[in-house]
C-alpha cells in the first residue's frame, strides 16, 4: 500500500507513525500517510519562516510565472489527480451536472492561472503640490492553511495562490480524510518553486490546533465547520496573527410562483444535491410558494429517483458520503424528520452493501425550527419548506446564523433583485445557486466566516497596507 508523505523545505519527509485512508466507496483503507508530531510543525514553519525573506523580495512577474507553471502542472497531472480526489473524497469523476473530480482539478488550475493574472499596484490616495501618500502592499509572512474534506484540491489552490502572489510562504494542512491530492499539489509545486516556500505536514485534527498557535506563523486561512472556526479565532488571538474564515452555511433558495417548474427543476435539484450536498455553498433550504409546491417536489423527486448512486470510478452522478461519521450525521439527520412531523417523498435511508451510501432524500411538509431544517446538514437530504408570503420566506430565509449564500428563482429579474438584496448572505445567485467563480469575490455573513476569497479582493487579504507620506521638497 502506498504510503504519502509530507514536504519541508522541498523535500519529502517520512515518518514511521502513520495514519489510514479510507475510500468511502468501499470503507476500506487504500493508502496511508506521515504523521507529523510538534518537532515536524516547527520545522515546517522554520522552513518557510527563512523562506520569505527571498520569495518576498522576488519580483512578482516572476511569481507570477511560476503560479502559471503550477496551473499547468496541474493540468498536465489531471487523470492522476482526478482519481486521486475520486478516491480520497468519494466524488465522482464526472458527477451531477458535471460537478466531479473534473471539476474539482479542471476548477484548481484555472482559479490558479486567474490567480497568478492579478496584480497589487500602489495606490496614491493623495497627490499634491506639497504631499504624495502612496498605499503598498506587502506580504504578511508565514501563511497557515487548514483544509476541509469536501473539496480538498480545489480549496487548497484558493489558499495557496493568492498567498505566493501576494510573497507570502506557506504552510498546509490537509484534513486527515483527505490529505493525498494536497500533498500531491504541494510535490509538484516544488518541482517549480524554491525550497521552502510551499510546504505541507499531514496528521490528526490537533495538529491544527498546533500549527495555528506556533508563535512563528502570521497569518492562518481557514475553511471548514463554524465550530472549529470559532477555535481557530481563538488560537489566532494567541499571538494576534491575521485570519481568514470560510465557514459553514445553510444556504436558502427561495422559489417564487412565477418560475417554470420543469425548467428550473434540473438546476435547483444540481444545487441541492451535487456533491452529495458536501459542499459549503449547496441549497440546503429550498422555500417554494404553495401554489406551486407540489410541482417543484414532484418534479425533484423524478430526477432523485433517476440519479445515479455509485462508486465514484464508475459512470455515476453522486458517490457515497466522504466518511463514516458525516455518514451517521446524515442518518440523524433522517432520523429527525419524523418526530418533526416530516414527509419522506423519496429517499430516507442507507443504500445496502459497503461503503457509505444515502438515498438522495427529499423531505416536504416540514418547517423551521426542526433540525433538518435550522442545522446544516452537508448531506443528500434536502428539506422543502412551504411559504405563503414572500415577506415571511426571506424572514425565515435570514433567521439562522449562518450566512453564506442564499439564491432567488424567478422568471421576474427585477423584483428577484430586489428580494436578493434583503438576504443576509456574503453570495446571492438569482436562477442558480453556489455558481461560484475566480472573479467573484466569496465568503460569509454572519457566523459563515470573516474575510473574503476570490479576486482582487481574496488577494488583498494576504497582505497589509504599507501607507507612506513623503514632501514634495525637502525642507
Ligand atoms: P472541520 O472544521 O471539521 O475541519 C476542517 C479542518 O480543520 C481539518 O483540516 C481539521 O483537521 C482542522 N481542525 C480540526 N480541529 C482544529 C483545531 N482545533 N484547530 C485547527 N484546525 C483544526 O470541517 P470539515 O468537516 O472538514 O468540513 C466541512 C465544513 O466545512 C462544513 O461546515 C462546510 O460548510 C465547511 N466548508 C466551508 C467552505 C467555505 O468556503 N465557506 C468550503 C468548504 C467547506
Amino acid at each position: 500500500m502506498k504510503q504519502f508523505n509530507m514536504v519541508i523545505n522541498g523535500k519529502p519527509v517520512q515518518t514511521s507513525t502513520t495514519f489510514e485512508i479510507i475510500n468511502p466507496a468501499t470503507g476500506k483503507v487504500f493508502a496511508t500517510c506521515s504523521s507529523a508530531d510538534a518537532k515536524i510543525v516547527d520545522q515546517a514553519v522554520a522552513a518557510a519562516k527563512a523562506a520569505f525573506s527571498q520569495w518576498s523580495k522576488t519580483p512578482i512577474a516572476v511569481r507570477k510565472e511560476k503560479i502559471h507553471a503550477i496551473g499547468a502542472a496541474l493540468e498536465k497531472n489531471m487523470p492522476e489527480l482526478m482519481e486521486l480526489v475520486t478516491k480520497e473524497t468519494g466524488k465522482p469523476m464526472k458527477g451531477l451536472n458535471m460537478i466531479g473530480s473534473g471539476m474539482e482539478v479542471g476548477g484548481a488550475a484555472a482559479w490558479t492561472h486567474f490567480t497568478a493574472e492579478l496584480n497589487l499596484p500602489i495606490e496614491c490616495v493623495q497627490d499634491d503640490d506639497n504631499t504624495r501618500i502612496e498605499l503598498h502592499r506587502k506580504p504578511i509572512g508565514v501563511v497557515v492553511s487548514i483544509l476541509p474534506w469536501n473539496w480538498p484540491l480545489l480549496i487548497a489552490t484558493w489558499h495557496v495562490m493568492p498567498a505566493l502572489l501576494a510573497g507570502n510562504t506557506v504552510v498546509m494542512k490537509p484534513s486527515p480524510l483527505t490529505p493525498l491530492s494536497t500533498i500531491r499539489l504541494v510535490e509538484l509545486a516544488n518541482e517549480i518553486l524554491p525550497p521552502g516556500v510551499l510546504n505541507v505536514v499531514t496528521g490528526d485534527n490537533s495538529l491544527g490546533a498546533t500549527l495555528t498557535q506556533h508563535k512563528d506563523i502570521n497569518k492562518i486561512v481557514f475553511t471548514g465547520s463554524i465550530a472549529t472556526g470559532k477555535k481557530i479565532m481563538s488560537s489566532a488571538s494567541a499571538n494576534l496573527v491575521r485570519f481568514t474564515l470560510e465557514l459553514g452555511g445553510n444556504d436558502a433558495g427561495i422559489v417564487l410562483p412565477d418560475v417554470d417548474v420543469e425548467k428550473i427543476a434540473p438546476a435547483l435539484f444540481t444545487a441541492c444535491f451535487h456533491n452529495n450536498g458536501q459542499t459549503c455553498a449547496c441549497l440546503k433550504r429550498l422555500y417554494v410558494h404553495e401554489s406551486i409546491y407540489d410541482k417543484v417536489c414532484n418534479a425533484l423527486v423524478s430526477i432523485a429517483k433517476k440519479t445515479k448512486v455509485g462508486d465514484g470510478m464508475q459512470d455515476v452522478e453522486l458517490g457515497p458520503i466522504q466518511n463514516k461519521m458525516q455518514f451517521e450525521k446524515v442518518k440523524d439527520f433522517a432520523k429527525s424528520v419524523e418526530s418533526a412531523g416530516g414527509t419522506f417523498l423519496c429517499g430516507g435511508k442507507p443504500i445496502d452493501g459497503e461503503g457509505y451510501f444515502f438515498e438522495p432524500t427529499i423531505v416536504a411538509n416540514i418547517k423551521d425550527g426542526s433540525k433538518l431544517v435550522d442545522e446544516e446538514q452537508f448531506g443528500p437530504i434536502v428539506p422543502v419548506i412551504k411559504y405563503t408570503d414572500i415577506a415571511d420566506a426571506i424572514a425565515k430565509a435570514n433567521n439562522n446564523p449562518a450566512g453564506l449564500g442564499g439564491s432567488i428563482w424567478s422568471s421576474n429579474l427585477a423584483k428577484a433583485k430586489e428580494l436578493a438584496v434583503q438576504l443576509e448572505c456574503g453570495s446571492v445567485w438569482i436562477n442558480e445557486h453556489g455558481a461560484i467563480q475566480p472573479n467573484m469575490p466569496f465568503g460569509g455573513v454572519k457566523q459563515s466566516g470573516i474575510g473574503i476569497e476570490f479576486g482582487q479582493h481574496g488577494l488583498e487579504e494576504f497582505t497589509t497596507i504599507q501607507a507612506i507620506k513623503m514632501p514634495k521638497q525637502v525642507a
